[in-house]
């Protein structure tokens, strides 16, 4: 059962006999920022190198990567079978790869595939027939003759050799010389190294990637080792992916590895934990990715099942900076084996990006918060199920690391960015409160809800890709109604909440009525429309309540059992924000209760409200409904003493 926060009328009435007056403070910079400077955040090893080399990558290409999207959404690549052999010496790639796709259209004539023009195309052959074909821009565009009608399958293969330019497949040494080759090709690489329609949202349904190398080298990539053959010389793995993947998570991880193999048991049996390391690392790595099977645990607690539970999960360390979630077998940055669990929270980050990113992988580049919020929130959930609420809190304000975010989570002002890491994840600690609320939980830590929502979307998206609009409608779909008041400001605008608020509370009652006035002051930003928890300590204890903020000045009449001592805002930190406390706060005597006679039916038309204040005064005489919204203001201004009464229609 869901519901939303949909009003149901009640009425609160208060007189307010002073007028508020609020002042602003300067926000000051939280303590726990004491020490750091800009350039310090730990967490930028997760975005850092990606961004560079996209950037890179950006510059080289001789056309935008978009401009062959409309051409390329004319088939539906269905299988890729890589063949290639790599070089570490002349630092070469050479030999074939197959796309088997499904014409989408009636007479397609022309197939465009992603590959640089440094590398050369020795053939192209269509269902096993030599082709005609140009390869410039960057791009081989293939002739098909005939042409294939829609629902045709076919098969286009490019034999090619070439050095491709660095980035994406990376040749580099370890450990006194031993060679280390290693592909990190999100988001738009994997076409510096073989040819393929480059898009993340076409998924092949499987694919087979032979790997050939000198003979002292273990060749690592996607799914399972299908054969290990002896050429002499060489040695060719042959990996099968059995699961759909796309082209940026196809990787090869190739060294002098070491490795081994631990266990994921699961209910229905165990899965291999593969990890490949440096052999000078060996007892480090080790120690620091013994924890991958529990980390398996936790994320399946919070995400459901291991996607590629029927191959594996496991590491293959490789040179750069931060680790890369490739499809069963992430890639591990040298720099984070240190043997002291460290970075752990990178190892489940990447570890989240199973579920985010390469089962439900996003539709395209601008919803790319769809895979690295969602891989950072994972970070606080592992916290969360090691150490508690505690953890998890922690862990939550680190997110927040400079206390500001530029631009918006959606189409973000750079690809890989703190904004599409760190503000996508807190909005979703952001949306494990607004749907725990619509589910009716009233204080904050059940997770239930945001589980029960992931889970619909990690199924209904399960191996293929999602855009934001999709993953906004599974939400709506939990919560029970419309949401841009969340995504529009959150996930396409920018910024944060400036909250100020203040509170007055009278000296009567029981009950005891507290008024709360919420302003957002922010300029860089508009309104922000947030449910908001007040905590209010009374004499007898604490009471949290909920309001709906949705405008930029706002009050809320809020009523307890006992004398309210003080107010907490958002005492769990669900909001990102800035808050000041300004004044008045407390209890003021001059705040007069007066004696009122409610109609007994109160929504009935044209309902007498019969009232007498012991003084002249200034008398407001409101109308709330049970989140603080105001529904009519029946009197506000000066009255003399005595009796009087006011009228209200029932509706506004
Ligand atoms: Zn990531």
């Amino acid at each position: 059962m869901h519901r939303t926060l949909a009003p149901a009328t009640r009425i609160v009435i208060l007189t307010i006999a002073t007028l508020l007056i609020v002042t602003a403070f300067a926000h000051a910079r939280p303590t726990w920022m004491d020490g750091r400077e800009a350039g310090d955040d730990p967490r930028a090893i997760l975005w850092e190198s990606k961004q560079a080399a996209f950037e890179r990558l950006q510059e080289q290409l001789a056309l935008p990567p978009t401009a062959t999207r409309a051409s390329q959404m004319d088939y539906d690549v269905t299988w890729y079978d890589i063949d290639i052999e790599i070089d570490e010496g002349p630092e070469t790639v050479a030999g074939t790869v197959l796309m088997r796709a499904t014409s989408l259209v009636d007479g397609l004539d022309e197939v465009i595939l992603d590959f640089y023009d440094n590398m050369t195309v020795d053939s192209v052959t269509h269902d096993g027939t030599t082709a005609s074909y140009s390869h410039n821009n960057d791009l081989i565009t293939v002739t098909l003759s005939p042409p294939a009608g829609t629902g045709v399958e076919f098969e286009i293969a490019v034999t090619y050799h070439g050095a491709p330019v660095d980035d994406a497949l990376n040749f580099d040494t370890h450990g006194g010389g031993n060679p280390i080759i290693s592909s990190l090709s999100e988001p738009i690489g994997a076409r510096q190294w073989w040819p393929c329609k480059d898009m993340p949202d076409d998924k092949a349904d499987s694919a087979r990637i032979a790997v050939t190398v000198d003979d002292a080298l273990v060749a690592v990539s996607n799914g399972m080792l299908g054969s290990e053959v002896d050429n002499g010389a060489t040695k060719t793995y042959t990996w099968f992916e059995r699961y759909p993947i796309t082209t940026y998570l196809v990787s090869v991880a190739i060294s002098n590895y070491s490795s081994w193999v631990d266990y994921y048991t699961y209910a229905r049996g165990t899965m291999p934990i593969e990890n490949y390391v440096y052999p000078e690392d060996l007892s480090d790595a080790q120690e620091d990715l013994n924890i991958t099977a529990d980390a398996i645990a936790a994320l399946e607690n919070a995400f459901g099942q291991y996607p590629f539970i029927e191959e594996r999960y496991g590491h293959a360390e490789f040179p750069w900076g931060g680790a890369m979630e490739h499809q069963t077998c992430t890639s591990y940055g040298a720099v984070l084996i240190r043997g002291d669990h460290y970075y752990d929270w990178i190892l489940v980050h990447e570890l989240g990006h199973m579920w985010w990113g390469d089962s439900v992988t996003c539709g395209t580049w601008e919803d790319i918060w769809l895979n690295e919020g969602f891989a950072s929130y994972s970070e606080a959930l592992w916290f969360e199920y090691q150490d508690g609420e505690a953890g998890y809190d922690d862990y939550i304000e680190s997110y927040d690391y400079y206390g500001y975010f530029d631009g918006p989570i959606y189409d973000p002002d750079s690809t890989f960015n703190r904004t599409v890491y760190d503000k996508g994840a807190l909005f979703l600690h952001m949306l494990r409160r607004v749907l725990a609320l619509a589910d009716g939980t009233q204080y904050h830590y059940p997770i239930d809800a945001l589980e029960s929502m992931l889970a619909t979307y990690g199924s209904a998206y399960a191996y293929g890709s999602a855009i934001t609009p999709e993953f906004q409608a599974i939400c709506e779909a939990a919560y029970g109604g419309d949401m841009d008041w969340l995504f529009l400001p959150w996930i396409y605008g920018e910024n944060r909440p400036d909250y100020e608020y203040s509170w007055i509370a009278t000296n009567q009652g029981p009950p005891h009525s507290l008024m709360l006035h919420v302003d957002q002051v922010q300029s860089n930003a508009g309104l922000f429309t947030m449910p908001i928890d007040i905590e209010i300590q009374t004499t007898a204890g604490d009471t949290l309540v909920t309001v709906w903020n949705d405008q930029l000045s706002q009050d809320f009449f809020i009523s307890v059992d006992a004398q309210p001592t003080g107010v907490s805002f958002d005492p769990g930190n669900w909001i990102l924000k800035y808050v000041t406390q300004v004044s008045p706060t407390g209890v003021d005597d001059a705040v007069t209760a007066v004696a009122l006679r409610a109609p007994v039916n109160p929504t009935r038309a044209d309902a007498e409200f019969a009232y007498s204040v012991p003084a002249t005064g200034h008398v407001s005489l409101v109308i709330y409904d049970v989140t603080g919204r105001i529904v009519a203001t029946l009197v506000d201004g000066a009255v003399t003493a005595g009796a009087h009464s006011a009228s209200w229609d029932g509706r506004t």
